[in-house]
């Protein structure tokens, strides 16, 4: 099966009726490079930069970002390179006083990952700065994580901004057109999706975190992960919205939580409209041989019928449904 799977790497990832599904890898080391490229992903659509902040107690410099994203973008030879910023708190601690978070009564809910950064400019700047750097080397986006309301991200840009600026009178290059794109991983996000989506260049749909805050279960706490569901009607209405708030507004949509990369999901995804996905580099093959064999049109018809119908349905039977090819 493996040989059979490996067979798969250099085929255009397309549908049998000819439409292009992204796959792209997640990573969390830069050495998970080249396992991203021997699975034939074609750009990186979430790289998790907290691996930088921990096990220590300074904070990275702007050169010690940049490096790092230099030395990442070596070794993807060209494909995209998605850069989220700084998400740490709750679940993702480290050791230094950036995260001050972990006495809050509640830290999901608390100042972390975006909050944070836009609290603390010391912590946030040398990331942007390096980000923007990094782009002038080769494809960059940058991924803003936790994004609650349009206000976070004008913040974001306008800081973007002004870097672009110190940039431009230091004399260092950048990509003036460096695409910024925001996760959607709170229910509120995804309910408003459209207006956040006007002002980025594109979305990705963070279901680790969405399912989390949408039926309030801490994603760590063992002994509430049975009510863990991606097949939630609620979830599922949530991710459409997205979806499709990307497509109204002309901007690409992915999606980067364990959910893309789960082959239980993907055609009831395709049939949602997604036609981005970002996960761990062990799946991509199983995707890929997924999405050889689906037909859009087809999948578009019958996940209608299903979303139409969400309540009435349980939700294995839903993707039994849909999974018989
Ligand atoms: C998510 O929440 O789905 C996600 C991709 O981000 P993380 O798992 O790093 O919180
Ligand atoms: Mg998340």
């Amino acid at each position: 099966r493996q040989r059979q799977l490996r067979s798969l790497v250099d085929l255009p990832s397309r549908t049998r009726d000819g439409i292009q599904i992204r796959i792209m890898a997640n990573l969390e080391l830069p050495e998970d490079v080249q396992i991203a490229r021997a699975k034939g992903a074609i750009g990186v659509g979430l790289y998790r930069t907290e691996f930088l902040f921990m096990n220590r107690d300074d904070l990275p410099e702007e050169s010690e970002h940049l490096t790092t994203y230099a030395e990442i973008m070596e070794g993807l030879e060209g494909i995209p390179l998605t850069i989220r910023t700084l998400d740490l708190g709750a679940d993702k601690r480290c050791d230094s006083a950036a995260d001050s978070g972990a006495s809050a009564s509640n830290p999901a809910l608390g100042l972390r990952a975006i909050r944070l950064c836009l609290k603390e400019p010391e912590l946030f700047r040398p990331q942007l700065r390096a980000i923007l750097r990094a782009s002038a080397l080769g494809p960059v986006r940058l991924m803003l994580p936790l994004i609650t309301n349009v206000r976070e991200v004008e913040s974001v840009l306008e800081l973007i901004a002004r870097l672009k600026c110190e940039l431009d009178t230091e004399g260092l290059g950048y990509d003036p057109d460096m695409p910024v794109g925001a996760m959607i991983e709170i229910p509120g996000a995804a309910l408003t999706a459209r207006s956040i989506a006007r002002h980025v260049d594109f979305l990705s749909i963070g279901t680790n975190d969405l399912i989390q805050y949408t039926l309030a279960i801490d994603r760590l706490d063992d002994a509430v992960n049975y009510l863990y569901d991606p097949c939630h009607p609620a979830i599922l209405r949530l991710i459409l919205m997205a979806i499709e708030a990307g497509a109204a507004e002309g901007i690409p949509v992915s999606m980067c939580g364990e959910m893309a990369g789960d082959p239980r999901f993907t055609r009831l995804l395709i049939g949602m409209g997604l036609r981005e996905f970002s996960m761990q580099p062990g799946a991509i093959l199983d995707i890929k041989e997924i999405v050889l064999q689906a037909d859009t049109g087809d999948l578009r018809e019958r996940t209608g019928r299903l979303m139409a119908h969400l309540e009435d349905a349980d939700p294995n039977r839903l993707l039994d449904a849909l999974n018989l090819a």
